[in-house]
């Protein structure tokens, strides 16, 4: 979809203006590119100081997986940790040097007056993160914190975090990543997101890693072997997500109603994928998906993307258009679940991710409807990871809550408001349906054992219900 504006801006005269007018000046976000390095450029890392160092040899570990340039600042005892990961660190002295990442270890912060910590390894090089660059912090789930000193430091961090991420600008994320104790082996696939330009549109976003089971991957193909069904694939942010998951490999059962049978058999073929046409409120729906997965040894993903909206005012919504949209956004997804987890439809280790939205969370003018919806798929989302891990199969469930993204669903908004949208965010942008498919990818993976129960915002940062 076409956005003049920041097209204009990338001009020399476009940027003079929109700098003079004082109006936004999106850049050009990074975004994965086959061949490239995970992390394009250096990360300093940092450790607020105490004895616990379980996180930042996991920290250690991967960066050295991935042959990160690692930057230390001289005072900082991390840097024998990432000794012990083989390692070889710089020390951040030159004050030109700029930095891609940066990632603290915030894990032993115990109490207000060491929140200090935090401000002194950000505050000398707040101006020196390279565009699209990406803070990450890592921490401890505060709601897992019986002590009231170290439980109000930790969530400190997430006011810390989104307060960056709102201002350091020029495509620069931030993340707070809470890990439970014990459950550090499982950060890969998070930092792996979070460090690269995978997570081009995703900010100010606070996720949690809990002890759940990760299974090795290769890294160049995380989703080799596996079979994954995407509702709603033959366009938009459906479409892409069929073509990420089958760039990482898996083979993609691509769903749609069977209007759409032409575009989704044009999807399917160009990624080797199957077509199943299906109106997944239909009663036969599950068996169908049953069918379709038996052929290829059940299901190791489901992707609820699938979703319609019919706007009114509530006044003048009629009921046809709330039950459509309750119907198809999640009362489908629920019935869906149910029979896919009844009749083992899924493997073990299988990854259930839901597409809820912003407006769920927020609320807008004219969504009654399609917010309830949303909002019902991020109760889905928090009920079902409880019974999932209490049936000691592997599984997850997750949710991404897309915001402005640029597709067909949105260029329907009339100008004022789709501009307001595309704007309204730390990216002064809209995102692209790629942006919505690596998120999912991440929750999709083997590797992402440790993530149940989330939701994650792929919306900038937006201003709404933030
Ligand atoms: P889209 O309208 O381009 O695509 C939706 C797809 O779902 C279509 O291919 C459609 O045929 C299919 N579908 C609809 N009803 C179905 C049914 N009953 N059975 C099977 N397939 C059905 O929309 P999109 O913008 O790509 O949105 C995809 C998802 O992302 C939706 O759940 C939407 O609510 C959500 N979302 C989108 C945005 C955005 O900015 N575009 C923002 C937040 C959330």
């Amino acid at each position: 979809m076409s956005d003049h504006y920041g097209d204009f801006v990338q001009s020399s005269i476009g940027k003079k203006v929109a700098k003079n007018l004082g109006l936004p000046l999106p850049v050009t976000l990074d975004r994965f590119e086959s061949g490239e390095n995970l992390v394009r450029g250096s990360v300093l890392v940092g450790r607020a100081s105490g004895d616990d160092k379980s996180v930042s040899a996991s920290v250690s570990r991967i960066l050295s997986d991935v042959h990160a340039d690692v930057y230390v600042n001289s005072s900082d005892d991390i840097k024998d940790t990432l000794a012990d990961a083989s390692i070889e660190t710089k020390i951040n002295t030159d004050s030109d040097d700029k930095f891609k990442v940066l990632l603290f270890d915030a894990s032993n912060i115990s109490n207000a007056k060491q929140l200090k910590e935090v401000y002194e390894f950000f505050h000398t090089v707040a101006r020196r993160v390279e565009k699209s660059g990406r803070v990450i912090i890592v921490g401890r789930p505060p709601e897992k914190i019986s002590d009231i000193d170290t439980a109000l430091a930790q969530r400190s961090l997430e006011g810390f975090v989104k307060s960056v991420g709102k201002e350091f600008k020029r495509g620069i994320t931030a993340q707070l990543v809470y890990v439970e104790e014990g459950a550090e082996q499982n950060l890969d696939s998070t930092l792996r997101f979070f460090t690269s330009a995978r997570s081009a549109y995703v900010s100010g976003q606070v996720v949690r890693v809990s002890k759940g089971t990760s299974i090795e991957v290769d890294w160049t193909q995380p989703l080799g072997g596996k079979t994954m069904l995407v509702t709603g694939a033959s366009r938009g942010i459906g479409e892409a997500i069929a073509r990420v998951l089958a760039r990482e490999g898996a083979h993609v059962i691509c769903l749609d109603v069977p209007q759409q049978q032409a575009d989704l058999q044009k999807v399917a073929s160009e990624i080797s994928g199957s077509v199943l046409t299906v109106d997944i409120t239909s009663d036969d729906a599950g068996a169908e998906i049953a069918d379709a997965a038996e052929k290829r040894g059940g299901l190791d993903a489901v992707i609820h993307n699938a979703g319609v909206t019919r706007d009114k005012t509530l006044a003048k919504m009629d009921e046809q258009k709330w039950d459509m949209v309750i119907n198809i956004n999640l009362a489908s997804i629920a019935k869906l679940n149910r029979y896919m987890l009844d009749n083992n439809v899924l493997n073990d280790d299988a990854r259930i991710v839901c597409v809820s939205s912003i407006s769920g969370i927020a609320g807008n003018l004219g969504q009654t409807n399609y917010a309830t919806s949303k909002a019902g798929v991020i109760g889905l989302v928090n009920a079902t990871a409880k019974q999932l891990e209490d049936n000691a199969k592997g599984m997850t469930i997750n949710a991404v809550a897309p915001g402005f993204i640029e597709t067909q669903m949105t260029e329907a908004i009339p100008f004022a408001i789709r501009e307001a949208g595309r704007r309204m965010n730390s990216m002064s942008q809209g995102g692209l349906p790629v942006d919505v498919a690596e998120t999912i990818a991440w929750f999709a993976s083997p590797a992402s054992g440790g993530l149940n129960g989330n939701t994650v915002r792929v919306c900038g940062q937006s201003l709404l219900g933030a």
